[in-house]
């Protein structure tokens, strides 16, 4: 049994199945959504950075 949560397109419903329970239609592998932290916390680290560097006296 598939351990990712599927999705079926034609029913509008996910699932864990690799058929559909209700159609029988082959499901999808739901991906997570795309989101990217990296820059988010790019710039936490970017105004973090920064205030140590002027505390220090660097900038
Ligand atoms: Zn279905």
């Amino acid at each position: 049994m598939a351990r990712t949560i599927r999705f079926c397109k034609a029913c509008d419903k996910y699932t864990m199945q690799e058929k559909c329970p209700v159609c029988d239609a082959v499901t999808e592998q739901k991906r997570p959504p795309k989101y990217s932290p990296d820059d988010k916390y790019a710039d936490i680290k970017r105004g973090v950075k920064k205030e140590e560097y002027e505390k220090r006296g660097l900038l």
